[in-house]
């Protein structure tokens, strides 16, 4: 057993990589603990909250947000980590932070974005985020950005192109080397799916999008769905809804937690150097579950997210997300002072980064408003 209860494999912050800025130690909290704490404090976090999950949030009141997804998948990697002996605070800063770099208006703002780029280095999420802690929080005196462990930084980063790898650095470095990040990393990345599957099959049902026999067509669904609706024949269609997905979330995180374990004792890692080495992921569920959960995932894709209705709003956005980025392109100082200042003494391509970082930060509903301002 590792430090406070941790097994052997789990991240131990006396072993840590450390921060990038040197820090006194916390005097009554750990150093993960920390960080999950100045990710809350952050500003990026509090914008989650006005950020698009599947449903942009004027869409209504019910739905999930950035924020309410992110919490759901910190509930379900904190448990995991709880029953592996993994470290809880590391998990829940990785889940907490893994969507602060996320555009407003989902997957459509993030590629709109991603496109207006292309001849910038381009726009990705997921590194967004990792600049987002790393660069563009400017809150503390000493440090730019939230100055996170590397433990942290290192699960907020899943993928990476080579090229970018290389200018990231220490980070970047597994991408090169092919290894695997530490099991809170794995973990966290994995929860992320397992709580989209689930919610977005709340959110698709609610907003009548996906109806109960296109579910009943997912193994995952219609296992839970025989059971409950054989116990509890006259439950009405919403708190049947929610009674198989609370399942299906038990189901796969029990294999998750199962398979785990299995690989675990195979493996025999006994240090997160181990776990990254390991040539593999060693989170995981068992092929069985995983093929009814990609499975799951993919009907989601073509039915939900790619729902005509949908589909109306991806365009009005993709306008919206193009027409600022070639406004805030072409005049700089329509952006607030700190961003047309930062962007005023760059070449092109870095005024490009810095327009991407602006809207990248906007909410859904400061974008529109943003948009009626460049028209007006
Ligand atoms: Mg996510």
């Amino acid at each position: 057993m590792g430090a406070a209860g941790l097994a052997p494999y789990a991240a131990d912050e006396t072993q840590s990589r450390g921060r990038k800025y040197d820090e006194p130690r916390p005097a009554y909290r750990g150093e993960y603990q920390r960080d999950r704490d100045r990710i809350i404090h952050s500003t990026a976090f509090r914008r989650l909250v006005y950020k698009t999950q599947v449903f942009v949030n004027h869409e209504g009141d019910l739905y999930r947000t950035r924020l309410t997804h992110s919490l759901e998948v910190s509930q379900i990697a904190r448990s995991v980590a709880f029953a592996l002996k993994l470290n809880e605070p590391l998990t829940e800063a990785i889940s907490l932070a893994h969507d602060l770099g996320h555009t407003p208006f989902g997957h459509a703002g993030q590629d709109t974005l991603n496109a207006c780029m292309r001849d910038y280095g381009g726009f990705e999420h997921n590194l967004q985020s990792l600049r987002v802690v790393d660069v563009l929080e400017a809150k503390y005196a000493d440090f730019p950005g939230l100055n996170l462990m590397f433990e942290t930084r290192e699960g907020i980063l899943k993928h990476c192109s080579a090229r970018n790898a290389r200018e990231l650095g220490d980070v970047g470095e597994r991408f090169l080397q092919r290894k695997q990040p530490g099991l809170e990393a794995q973990l966290a990345n994995i929860a992320d799916a397992i709580a989209y599957n689930n919610h977005d099959v709340d959110d698709g049902f609610r907003a009548g999008l996906l109806s109960l026999d296109q579910l009943r067509e997912q193994p995952l669904f219609e296992s839970q769905y025989a059971e409950v609706h054989a116990r509890y024949p006259e439950l009405e269609d919403r708190r049947l809804i929610y009674e198989i997905i609370r399942r299906m979330i038990g189901t796969v995180v029990t294999d998750l937690i199962e398979e785990t374990r299995r690989r675990l004792e195979k493996e025999c890692p006994e240090s997160i150097d181990d776990v990254r080495n390991a040539g593999k992921p060693l989170v995981s569920m068992s092929d069985h579950v995983y093929e009814q959960h990609v499975s799951l995932k993919r009907f989601l894709n073509e039915h939900l997210y790619r729902h005509e209705q949908k589909l109306e709003m991806t365009r009005k956005v993709q306008i919206m997300v193009k027409e600022l980025f070639t406004a805030y392109s072409e005049d700089v100082q329509r952006m607030p002072p700190e961003f047309a200042d930062a962007a005023a003494s760059l070449d092109e391509h870095g005024r490009a980064r810095v327009v991407a970082d602006y809207i990248a930060g906007m909410t859904d509903r400061y974008a529109i408003a943003a948009h009626e301002g460049i028209r007006g």
